[in-house]
């Protein structure tokens, strides 16, 4: 497959299109972070619109298969990241869309507890209980669709955002394509919620790309999912013999022809694949093409193997791929505060921390304390009216590397859109807002600040 662009070129002629909506703030991708920010946005009383480019809110949590929500804890009793992240869990709990453990349990040593728990990887880090959940992506769809609809954010579909419309510095809006055709929407602050921060280049906000090809966040995937299994068959299976499994997961990959990790779902007769494909590059179309076609040559040799030599897989069947091709990191944002491994490594603090996210220290390091997340590393240093929410967050490719997980991206977003709203309402500049206002306002809708003193 030919991956050199053309390097001809041709001139767009220049035109007027239609106003699609006006409101106060317009998010750009319906992912974690994204609909955390136009549900927190709503709820603190601005007009939201949400642009999500296919047919459904969620992003890698749906779309991408991306079904463990983890690490909501840290060993201890308490949730370090609540907020919309546990909404989203409490109300898929009420239709039968999770497998996660009881908030009570949560921190627990118990033998039986652990025992079982085990079995479930992120569920028992250190012998303990860890608020890890498993969800079901389709149920997953429906809850964040009422979630926008319950606060009356105009949601549109099918909608690809594009450009940024920029003003004398200051990002006015957005144009987005649709069937429709290529239209507008403005707004008084926008949000880049696209993940891969689509928005920044045309905002004229500066951003890096950087990102080294051996990391997890530079690696794409395709995650497939395979029915009529049996995890606990698959478990007891790891149990009996550890070394043979790890051989046996050895084949696995070397008959597929790259590693594809089996994991568990809310359903024991459900089990996706992660997978990670190195050397390319998710703003490449060519790339994206690429993994396409070789991820689903390689699901193939992978699933027909698996039926012939493990067990658990003999009369299972290729239930779905993801819609959405899996893309873990891409374009940063340069913000206000650059969030760097030497921060987390000394687990830094922040005056205007927005989000603290459980220990990241080495396994076993109990002592390690929490990363802390100022609102500066959602700020870009150039362009206003223009925030991040979710991975394209301000970091160093280390850091983002380690903070861009689900729960992450949805505590970034929920601060992302409640800032929004309050500089909306106050008529103020983003980078003008009081954050002891935004932290007051955050831990009183349900988001959990370990650590700050929240004033
Ligand atoms: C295979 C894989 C396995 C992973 N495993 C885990 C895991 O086990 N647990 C975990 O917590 N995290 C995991 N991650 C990471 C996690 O899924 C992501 O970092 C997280 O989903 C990022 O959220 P986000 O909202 O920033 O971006 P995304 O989830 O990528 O959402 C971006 C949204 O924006 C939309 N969009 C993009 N561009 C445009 C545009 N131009 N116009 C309109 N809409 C647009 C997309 O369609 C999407 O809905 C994994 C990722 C991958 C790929």
């Amino acid at each position: 497959m030919s991956t050199s662009p053309s390097s001809r070129t041709i001139t767009e002629p220049s035109r007027e299109i239609n106003v699609f909506h006006e409101a106060d703030v317009v998010v750009v991708g319906g992912g974690p972070g994204g609909h955390s920010a136009a549900v927190a946005a709503a709820r603190n009383g601005a007009r939201t619109i949400l642009i999500e480019r296919y047919g459904h809110l969620g992003g890698m949590a749906t779309g991408g298969i991306v079904i463990q929500i983890p690490h909501m804890s840290d060993g201890g009793k308490e949730p370090v990241i609540a907020g919309l992240s546990l909404e989203w869990l409490e109300r898929l709990d009420t239709i039968g869309g999770t497998l996660r453990p009881r908030m009570e349990d949560i921190g627990s040593t118990d033998d039986k507890l652990v025992s079982y728990w085990r079995r479930f990887m992120g569920n028992v880090v250190n012998g303990r209980i860890e608020h890890t959940a498993w969800v079901d992506p389709e149920l997953l769809k429906c809850v964040l669709n009422d979630m926008v609809g319950e606060v009356g954010v105009k949601l549109s579909l099918h909608s690809w955002g594009t450009q940024a419309i920029v003003e004398n510095g200051s990002v006015k809006g957005v144009i987005f394509e649709s069937k429709s055709g290529r239209q507008a929407v403005l707004g008084k602050v926008i949000i880049d919620g696209t993940g891969d921060g689509d928005l920044l280049p045309s905002a004229g906000a500066e951003f890096d790309g950087t990102i080294d090809a051996s990391s997890r966040s530079s690696m794409l995937a395709l995650v497939f999912r395979l029915g009529n299994c049996d995890y606990q068959k698959l478990c007891d299976l790891q149990e009996a013999d550890r070394n043979k499994f790890q051989e046996l997961m050895k084949e696995l990959a070397e008959a597929a022809g790259t590693y594809i990790l089996p994991l568990p779902s809310p359903r024991n007769d459900v089990l996706w694949f992660n997978n990670w494909i190195p050397g390319l590059d998710c703003t490449r179309v060519e790339d994206l093409t690429r993994l396409e076609v070789e991820m689903r040559q390689i699901m193939l040799r992978g699933h027909a193997f698996m039926k012939k030599n493990i067990p658990t897989f003999e009369n299972s069947f290729i239930l779905d791929t993801a819609s959405q091709t899996g893309t873990r990191g891409s374009r940063r944002l340069v913000g206000e505060y650059v969030i760097t491994k030497e921060d987390f490594q000394s687990c830094k603090k922040h005056d205007d921390t927005i989000a603290v996210l459980p220990r990241l220290g080495p396994p076993g390091d109990r002592e390690v304390p929490h990363v802390y997340i100022p609102y500066r590393a959602l700020v870009p240093v150039k362009a206003e009216s223009l925030l991040v929410a979710g991975r394209s967050f301000s970091s160093d490719m280390e850091a983002n590397n380690m903070a861009n997980l689900i729960p992450h991206c949805i505590a970034m977003g929920e601060a992302a859109g409640t800032a929004a709203a309050l500089a909306v309402k106050q008529g103020i500049s983003l980078r003008k807002l009081d954050y002891n206002v935004l932290q007051k306002t955050l831990v009183k809708q349900g988001a959990v600040l370990p650590g700050i003193d929240v004033k």
